[in-house]
């Protein structure tokens, strides 16, 4: 029997072989090569194919993986009988052949100090380089960080780092954002969790392969508790407004604070970290207000509603709705749903899955396997998909696709939905989109939507709604669907950046006027006339074909810290991007936007503002905006 209570000394050999049955050998084989300084243990013909994209272990055959599975068994066993010490921290140099076997014959030159980063064995190297005690003794400097999420908290931590003064404003009480104020049931991340945390901060101990809400708000509790960043807070407190002073280029935040009371706070930069999916979109359907039940967003959950019994109206249906309506099936006596638009389903067998106890072990005691397992998820999760969402301009293909890769996935999904709903044609009729995969991000799925949607007190309207009535929703055909409560899964305002704060610039000018409801910026990160204010999660900075917002909040929170390294450094006391580096780079975004299936598709999304122009997204793969954010350049400044 295998013992994963054992650890890696004293475990027996069939346990370390089980266990090792469970493995991903393009994770498994570099981090062994690594750990034993032995680059022989990732040999090419087990590299992972790079059209496989799909498979966890690369498309290796059942011949291959065995191969690899022995190699790997009889590394495993060295460590453990030779007494070797794994090594940390390998250099450049040793990276290159194990990316390179990652990344099967892709040029990984460009690549090799991002995964050095990415992997953070042994140390942290995105911690700043340089410190205002070193560049600058004599020098304060103040920043304030309007919010205590994910991204708020990074930034709090690594300014912290680099000497400055960080105080950090939260309008809720407690740390976590989005996993603090979305408690709907069912609440799930759906990046794999080794993905969705710090670099600097990673846990080999995740529960689940997806984390819940609650594990996710615990991780970053414990990274506040941990770095020692509840100190830097003021809980319950809202920015109201920032005003830029001209002279000075101090920045003044209006603060409401938990009793009402009114404060100014004074500072030399403010970095928004507010997010972009936390202000709810109630949908413009007349009539509202007279529906006499009640009535709630997901992301404003009234728990003191008991649905069990109840007739529950769902309105949406895209990634908030897909996750609770399954819990909120199970408690309610009948559930309607109504959908506008289908979403596509990305098949995640071990969605809701714990880790097994034989992956738990290797995460625990492979040493580096939990790292390169992270960057594995990120280099055929992230790079690996751009390609299936690039628009082909000849294509002659299904209109609902955009190109031969994008074409496969769509067959591939829809073959999907078939097999999930093959039994049930009125449903299966209404479940295949007819715009192109990666116009919207995919709803990962274990098969409970078909199983929910099959259930005999479910019912699915795909009517449009006309009128909310006080009994219930009223359909384009005139038929009231009475329900006792109505949620709303109808997704957030999400191209309001920063609003309902008012921010004025130089020259008072107001940020919200300038954008016009088209809100742009210079790396997503920086506004001409608005000198260090910085942003995080700010205009084209989302991605749809995968990838982790932690990581460009990682690329983000660099450039910030670059910028004031400038600062710092040469005594200046502000800096704002150009308007032409600013227009420039905009100019860049738009075209990268128009190759991709989110920028053609017309699909109705909240990538889209009020202008139709993409405000939302990052077309380019994730190596470019790290490399982006890499280094400040001031000749694209004006430096104050
Ligand atoms: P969403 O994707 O914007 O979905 C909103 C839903 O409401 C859509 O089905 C939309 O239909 C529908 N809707 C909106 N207004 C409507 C109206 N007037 N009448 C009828 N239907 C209406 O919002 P979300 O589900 O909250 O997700 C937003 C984003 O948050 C996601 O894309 C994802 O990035 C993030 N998120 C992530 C997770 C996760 O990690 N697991 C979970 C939840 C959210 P149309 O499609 O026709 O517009």
């Amino acid at each position: 029997m295998p013992d994963f209570t054992a650890d890696l000394a004293s475990a027996d050999d069939e346990t370390i072989r089980e266990a090792l049955r469970h493995s991903e050998v393009p994770a498994l084989l570099p981090a062994l090569a690594a750990a034993l300084r032995d680059p022989s243990l990732v040999p090419e013909h087990l590299q992972p194919n790079p059209a496989d994209i799909l498979d966890p272990n690369g498309g290796l055959d059942p011949v291959a993986l065995a191969e690899a599975r022995q190699l790997g068994f009889a590394a495993l066993c060295r460590l453990r009988d030779e007494g070797i010490e794994a090594a940390v921290a390998p250099t450049a140099d040793e990276l290159r052949p194990l990316l390179g076997y990652v990344a099967a014959g892709a040029p990984v030159d460009h690549y090799v100090e991002l995964l050095r980063e990415e992997l953070a064995l042994g140390e942290d190297l995105r911690a700043p380089s340089w410190s205002l005690a070193d560049l600058a003794p004599d020098r304060t400097f103040r920043v304030a960080v309007i919010g205590a999420g994910m991204s708020g908290l990074l930034a709090a931590h690594r300014l912290r780092q680099a000497g400055l003064d960080v105080v950090v404003v939260e309008k809720n009480d407690d740390v976590g954002g989005t996993w603090f104020e979305n408690t709907y049931p069912g609440c799930r991340v759906d990046v794999a969790n080794l993905f969705y945390s710090y670099s600097f901060a990673q846990r080999a101990d995740w529960p689940d392969h997806f984390s819940p809400q609650g594990v996710l708000l615990d991780y970053f509790r414990g990274i506040a508790d941990d770095l020692g960043l509840r100190a830097l807070i003021r809980f319950g407190t809202e920015v109201t407004a920032v005003e830029l002073e001209d002279t000075t280029m101090a920045w003044t935040l209006q603060l409401s604070g938990p009793d009402g009371r009114e404060e100014a706070l004074v500072v030399d930069a403010v970095v928004s970290a507010v997010g972009q999916l936390n202000r709810p979109n109630l949908p413009d359907i007349p009539g509202l207000e007279r529906f006499t039940g009640p009535a709630f967003h997901s992301a404003r959950w009234d728990h003191d509603v008991d649905l069990a019994g109840k007739r529950v109206a769902v309105i949406g249906t895209g990634a908030s709705a897909a996750q609770f309506i399954p819990p909120v099936a199970e408690q309610a006596a009948e559930l309607t749903i109504f959908q506008r638009t289908p979403a596509w389903f990305l098949p995640t067998p071990d969605y809701h899955d714990a880790v097994s106890e034989p992956v738990a072990w290797l995460m625990r005691e492979v040493p580096g396997y939990a790292n390169w397992f992270r960057f594995w998820v990120f280099w055929r999760n992230v790079e690996g998909f751009l390609g299936a969402a690039t628009v082909d301009p000849d294509w002659a293909g299904d209109p609902a696709s955009v190109g031969e890769l994008n074409e496969l996935v769509r067959v591939m999904l829809v073959d999907y939905l078939e097999t999930e709903l093959g039994d049930a044609p009125d449903l299966l009729a209404t479940a295949v989109p007819d715009y192109p995969p990666f116009a919207k991000r995919f709803i990962r799925d274990n098969g409970i939507w078909a199983r929910t949607l099959k259930r005999d007190d479910v019912h699915l309207v795909t009517d449009r709604i006309e009128a909310i009535e006080p009994d219930g929703v009223r359909t384009a055909d005139g038929t009231v669907h009475e329900a006792d409560v109505i949620i709303y899964g109808t997704g957030f305002k999400a191209s309001d950046f920063l609003t309902p704060m008012k921010v004025v610039g130089r020259g008072g000018v107001d940020l919200h006027e300038r954008w016009g409801g088209d809100a742009r910026a210079h790396v997503g990160i920086t506004l001409p006339g608005f000198p260090n204010l910085f942003l995080l999660y700010g205009p084209n900075t989302n991605i749809v074909a995968n990838g982790s917002i932690t990581y460009f909040s990682e690329c983000e929170v660099h450039y910030i810290g670059e910028v004031l390294r400038y600062l710092v450094a040469t005594g200046a006391r502000a800096a704002e991007p150009t308007t032409e580096a600013h227009d420039a780079w905009n100019a860049r975004i738009d075209a990268g936007n128009a190759e991709r299936a989110w920028g053609v598709s017309t699909v109705h999304s909240w990538y889209r503002n009020a202008t139709g122009r993409t405000a939302q997204n990052w077309p380019f793969s994730l190596l470019e905006y790290w490399e982006v954010t890499r280094s400040f350049d001031p000749a694209d400044h004006l430096i104050h």
